[in-house]
């Protein structure tokens, strides 16, 4: 028997949907993984690491080469300078950051507000920690944030906030009016902001906003990211926290007993990914743009509302038009029946039950994998 408090979650979504996708042979257009291997100028330094360096223990705050090398990176990206000794710590993807951050910042009761549709891992970390989720919808069509229910949210209790931008599932690039009401509260709650951008290199209608670059908000943001997306490396697992001494000691005291290091390798392969030149990123974001713009409209053909999102690689799409049910009907139908993989979103949602009429399609996948997907698609027309 599973702990209780692990019980209510069992195997996740994404493990659930991949074994179904790959049991029936379908297209998987389900878990976020790209159908594509990372850039060369990682795995070369990787192999060579395995090779020439050592393969004990690294220092459990991360290798220098990787911490010095986050440090530049958040340098050319927001403009501030940042001690990597102090403000950077490396983790084992940007999952085990969340559970580090929970686990080593809150107490069971604090509460911590979250917007629904939530990533999986929020509520687990919420229920690993004994923190209390207090979750906020973001109202489809276009994932907007009604001001009243943020505000009723946030207590005396409140210990943080998660911003997940861009965001998944929904693809929502919060604005600026948005991130600024979410500092202001956190200034009057005196809460902490966690936030979750491991889609940052990939925001299409708007600049990424890093909550901890508006005026007031480093000494009480913790910024999460990992070289998964950004690089295509989602195997490597390997991740960081940037933020200020207080807040990394936290995530540090428990990243020590959840893996205590991170492997070496991959710690120099990221070193050297996030040496990329601008034009990388560049280069990754027409593509996913390219991308986007084929499945959308590919779907808004077969008959799925769908509007383009404005970051990550997920579409949000609403089945309903089709009669099939929910969305765990849906998909179970397009598995078994078309030979599709997708993810039926209502496990993401805790309060409002849009997800049922929705399904999660993922983008990150060759345009060959894209068009087989729509092909097979077409036939529940
Ligand atoms: N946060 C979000 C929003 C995600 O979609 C994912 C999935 N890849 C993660 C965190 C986990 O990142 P990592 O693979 O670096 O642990
Ligand atoms: N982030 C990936 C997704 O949303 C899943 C990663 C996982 O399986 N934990 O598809």
């Amino acid at each position: 028997m599973v702990s209780k408090r692990l019980e209510p979650f069992r195997v996740s979504i994404f493990s659930e949907i991949t074994a179904a996708a790959h049991a029936a042979g379908a297209v998987d257009l389900g878990q976020g993984y790209p159908s594509w291997e990372g850039p060369s100028f990682a795995k070369d330094e990787a192999i060579r690491a395995l090779v020439e360096e050592s393969n004990q223990y690294p220092p459990y705050i991360g290798l220098p080469v990787l911490r010095q090398a986050i440090a530049d990176r958040w340098l050319a990206d927001t403009g501030m300078a940042i001690d990597p000794d102090r403000s950077v710590t490396v983790t084992s993807g940007c999952t085990e950051a969340l559970s580090a951050t929970f686990i080593g910042t809150f107490d069971p009761g604090d509460e911590v507000v979250l917007f629904e549709p939530t990533y999986d891992a929020y509520p687990v970390g919420c229920a690993l920690s004994g923190a209390v989720p207090r979750y906020v919808t973001l109202h489809s069509p276009d994932w907007s944030i009604d001001r009243d229910e943020l505000r009723a949210a946030f207590s005396s209790r409140t210990a943080a906030v998660l911003v997940n931008t861009p965001h998944n599932p929904t693809g929502k690039v919060f604005s600026a009016e948005e991130m600024t009401l979410i500092a202001q509260l956190a200034v009057e709650f005196d809460a902490i902001v966690v936030t979750d951008e491991v889609y940052e290199r990939m925001a299409y209608a708007r600049p990424h906003i890093r909550m901890a670059t508006l005026t007031g908000m480093w000494d009480r943001t913790l910024t999460l990211s990992s070289i998964g997306k950004s690089f295509s490396l989602t195997g490597w697992k390997t991740g960081w926290a940037i933020g200020p001494e207080r807040l990394i000691a936290n995530v540090r005291s428990a990243k020590q007993f959840l893996t205590f290091t991170t492997p070496n390798p991959m710690q120099f392969g990221a070193a050297a990914a996030l040496r990329a030149p601008d034009s990388y990123y560049a280069d990754l974001m027409a593509m996913y743009v390219a991308k986007r713009d084929k499945l959308v409209s590919g779907l808004a053909a077969l008959g799925f509302g769908v509007r383009p999102p404005d970051g990550a690689y997920y579409i949000l799409a609403d089945h309903t038009r089709f009669g099939l049910g929910d969305d765990v009907s849906f998909v179970k139908h397009i598995i078994a029946e078309v030979g599709v993989a997708a993810i039926p979103p209502s496990a993401f949602y805790h309060l409002s039950d849009e997800g049922s009429r929705l399904v999660r399609f993922a983008f990150c996948k060759s345009d060959t994998v894209l068009d087989e997907a729509l092909e097979r698609l077409a036939k529940l027309a």
